[in-house]
């Protein structure tokens, strides 16, 4: 199959090792930014703008700044036509993952922003790490994920679906799936429907360090099968019995696995062992 398709009259070659699957549907574009909520004194970062179809609605939207970050050059001419005539965007070429965080963070000088893209699935878990692991004022994000990823990310306890990720975002703010996207959408077709998911950030919501945190949901969710008393006795210097005794505490079951509990079940356990 010929992957290739004509924007702004220019034919351009779809490049897989970039995951460019582009989006043309308005009212799907449209939705997105809806999603996100965009409004006028809104900064948005977006990632991987490619044909800039996404970045024109969110211009649409007017708000105060919007910085595009492209990894593919060749797309410049195809963006610069696309996106003419709006003065509120502009566009970066680059790796967004080689960017140093603190570079980000001048481009909206120190201001929060909000993220909205159509992300690369090759990278879309990096991405995400990145984004909520480095203090960006982060408002939002509302970002295009392979369906199974959307699913982790907004899954309940005690499925299989449910694991560390999920923790941490619910950690951070309140995450939704808002819409199923299926794969015929998409330019090229990829093999895997999609889904959009919303991350509204509440800043402080459990008064505990981010990443003290999320070194114990990650720690606890090591080895799957084992018990989360288990898990926690290999990475930490606690003896089997001070974690019981924690878990006891807390009125959870000894032998209680990690993936049974809540978010901020685990906040109270967190706060339990170590005294805060
Ligand atoms: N936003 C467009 C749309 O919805 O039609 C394109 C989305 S496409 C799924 C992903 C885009 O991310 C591509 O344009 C690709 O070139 C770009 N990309 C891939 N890796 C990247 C990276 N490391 N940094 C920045 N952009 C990247």
């Amino acid at each position: 199959m010929k992957n290739t398709k004509e924007f702004n009259g220019q034919q351009f070659q779809f490049k897989k090792k970039f995951g460019q699957n582009f989006l043309s549907d308005t009212n799907l574009l449209e939705a997105i930014t809806n999603d996100a909520k965009i409004c006028e004194e809104d900064n948005v970062l977006e990632i991987g703008p490619g044909a800039g179809a996404l970045t024109k609605q969110i211009c649409l939207k007017q708000p105060k700044k919007v910085v595009a970050v492209e990894i593919d050059k060749s797309l410049e001419p195809i963006l610069g036509l696309t996106l003419s005539g709006f003065k509120n965007v502009e566009v970066k070429f680059g790796d967004i993952l080689k960017i140093e965080p603190q570079e980000i963070k001048t481009w909206f000088k120190g201001e929060p922003f909000k993220v909205v893209a159509n992300l690369p699935y090759y990278i879309s878990t990096p991405i995400m790490f990145m984004l909520l692991e480095n203090d960006f004022n982060l408002k939002s994000f509302t970002v295009m994920l392979q369906l199974e990823l959307a699913q982790r990310l907004c899954a309940k306890p005690n499925t299989k679906d449910y694991g560390a990720i999920t923790i941490l975002l619910e950690f951070l703010g309140k995450v939704s799936l808002t819409r199923k996207v299926p794969r015929t959408l998409f330019t090229p077709q990829p093999n895997v429907d999609s889904a959009i998911v919303h991350l509204q950030i509440e800043k402080n919501k459990f008064d505990v360090s981010y990443d003290e945190f999320s070194k114990f949901v990650k720690a606890s969710f090591s080895m799957r099968r084992k018990t989360l008393q288990n898990n926690l006795a290999k990475h930490y210097d606690l003896s089997k019995e001070q974690i019981v005794k924690a878990l006891t505490q807390c009125g959870f079951n000894e032998n209680i696995r990690a993936e049974s509990l809540s978010c901020s079940q685990f906040v109270k356990l967190f706060k339990t062992i170590f005294n805060n």
